[in-house]
């Protein structure tokens, strides 16, 4: 697995050939079969792998509130945390950390969220949802943050012989 301080760089590296490995699988891959395959690898390499020795995901992006764990979330950390960590999103519908790294993320790498961190984290990078096919630009992105996104993008090349071309 490529280590998460070189992600970032390797995938700039190969940003034009990712590209067109999307272009490849939009005409040519089977939206339920790549779902299945996405899956098959998302649990395979995050099988055993320490995501608090990696958190690019914390590290890269804002954290993002939406407004329905607003209560939820005040009621963990208390009434002060809207004050002192967030502020309204660009668009005004729901709350982003005031910094990046995200604020919530503690030394250890544990969330200070804990449980109650947001879906979207929960989610992250997002490889086992269905409907791939229609977010391979989504994928693109989280290749470049996240080394198993990374990973999983290099052996479905493999597995769908794609050389570059
Ligand atoms: S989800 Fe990806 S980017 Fe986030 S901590 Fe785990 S390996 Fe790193
Ligand atoms: S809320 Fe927690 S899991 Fe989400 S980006 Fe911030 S530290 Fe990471």
């Amino acid at each position: 697995m490529i280590h998460p301080d070189k992600v970032k760089e390797e995938a700039k590296k190969k940003a034009n050939e990712n590209y067109k490995f999307r272009t490849y699988l939009k005409g040519h891959a089977d939206e339920l079969k790549l779902d299945r395959q996405f899956l098959r690898l998302h649990k395979e390499l995050f099988d055993g792998y320490d995501c608090n020795k990696c958190r690019n995901c914390c590290k890269m992006y804002k954290g993002s509130i939406p407004e329905k764990d607003i209560q939820r979330d005040s009621e963990y950390l208390g009434d002060q945390f809207i004050d002192f960590f967030l502020e309204k999103n660009e668009y005004e519908t729901g709350y982003q950390t005031k910094h990046m790294p995200c604020d919530f993320l503690q030394k250890d790498g544990a969330c200070k969220l804990g449980d109650c961190k947001p879906d979207s984290c929960k989610k992250y990078p997002y490889t086992d949802q269905p409907g791939r096919l229609f977010s391979l630009l989504g994928v693109l992105d989280a290749v470049e943050v996240c080394p198993v996104a990374f990973e999983i993008y290099e052996r479905l090349k493999k597995e769908y012989r794609f050389k570059g071309r």
